[in-house]
């Protein structure tokens, strides 16, 4: 009988997945451990009983070959999202830039952004474990030169999973390099993660099913999705645009960089409010929504990547991928999460 190598992949984001699959074709024996209640990461979904949201990723280009390629595997779950034509807005929610042609298609997928990774996930399903954080990354007592995770789940139940080969990192580069200090593993992969930067985002989700009232078909602006140049807000969009979404109007708002670095330790009530103000002088949306929520991502986009696509260290069998490795994009976590994989195979 041939022994398959197994392999621990931390993270069922794109990146994780990506790299989950493609060592899974290569025949090597996976694992994923996902701290989440579902896979997708940052390319989340959220639920509401208006309609879901991209609370995380909004939409993604396909610049990348082997990106193209791989969506072929799902053919019609992506459509291109009209939003190509994005606005640019003053401070004071004035089309600044009209229509800036976008270099290439907004893509999204149907019914919500977090059906891409969920179906490349499906036939994974057995080998994925969801609800489990690694909490420690440990020699495996049983034979040195494998490795053995520590585990802690939604009910704080721990676990130990071992023989392990490989591990590897599909998290946000500080949540990664935390992991591996806290571990005590000196792998050559941790330095290099120091110099990654990550910013935050505070996001705002809004629901208006009044405006579906005979005669009026949405409310606010002609426009979908806008960049802005408010102080507080990056970029807004109606969600209830997007291909294969409820028509209810629906819009998610994505603070700053700076602002939302500026208010990371703000409670959700305080956020809500002031996006909630934004929102309404950019918009001219003044109605009462009928559905909010806020949500803080503490690691949203890379502002100084690795510059390399991976890393791996071959002798201690440890490696990392994701968005932050290249950039700060869904293609870059998937070129990421399939050149570990690559490599590792
Ligand atoms: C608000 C926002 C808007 C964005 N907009 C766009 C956009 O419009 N277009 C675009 O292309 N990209 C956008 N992005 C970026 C895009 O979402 C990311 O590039 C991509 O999803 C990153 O995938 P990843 O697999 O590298 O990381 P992630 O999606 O972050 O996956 C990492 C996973 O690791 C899990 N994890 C972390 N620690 C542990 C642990 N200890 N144990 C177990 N699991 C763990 C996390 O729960 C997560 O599921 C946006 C991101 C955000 C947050």
């Amino acid at each position: 009988m041939t022994y398959s190598r197994r392999v621990a992949i931390v993270g069922a984001g794109m990146a994780g997945v990506a790299c989950a699959r493609t060592l899974a074709q290569a025949g090597l024996d996976v694992a994923v451990f996902e701290k989440g209640s579902s896979v997708s990461g940052r390319m989340a979904t959220r639920e509401s009983p208006f309609g879901t949201f991209d609370h995380g990723a909004q939409y993604f280009t396909v610049r990348d070959a082997r990106f193209a390629q791989a969506l072929e595997t799902v053919p019609g779950l992506c459509k291109p999202w009209s939003a190509n034509t994005v606005r640019v807005l003053d401070e004071h929610g004035r089309v600044a830039a009209a229509s800036l042609p976008a270099k290439d298609s907004h893509w999204v997928p149907r019914p919500a952004m977090s059906a891409l990774v969920s179906r490349w996930a499906q036939p994974l399903s057995e080998q994925i474990h969801l609800q489990t954080r690694v909490t420690r990354i440990e020699r495996d007592p049983m034979n040195h030169q494998r490795w053995q995770l520590r585990t802690e789940g939604a009910d704080d139940a721990q676990q130990v999973f071992c023989g392990f080969d490989a591990v590897l990192l599909a998290t946000p580069a500080p949540q990664a390099h935390d992991l591996l200090v806290s571990s005590h593993i000196a792998a050559e992969v941790s330095q290099p993660m120091k110099g990654v930067q990550m910013a935050p985002c505070w996001t705002l989700v809004l629901a208006f099913p009044n405006a579906m009232q005979p005669g009026m078909s949405s409310l606010g602006p002609q426009w979908n999705a806008a960049r802005s140049t408010h102080h507080r807000m990056a970029w807004l969009a109606r969600e209830s645009s997007k291909p294969g979404r409820k028509s209810i109007e629906r819009w998610t708002v994505q603070a700053s960089a700076a602002w939302s670095q500026e208010h990371l330790d703000d409670d959700n009530a305080r956020v809500e409010a002031k996006l909630l103000k934004a929102f309404a002088e950019v918009t001219g949306i003044r109605a009462q929504p009928a559905f909010t929520q806020t949500h803080r991502w503490r690691y949203a986009k890379t502002m100084q990547p690795l510059g390399a696509s991976h890393l791996w260290d071959a002798k201690a069998g440890i490696g990392a991928c994701g968005d932050w490795c290249i950039g700060h994009r869904v293609e870059d976590a998937f070129i990421s999460g399939l050149e570990l994989a690559l490599r590792v195979a």
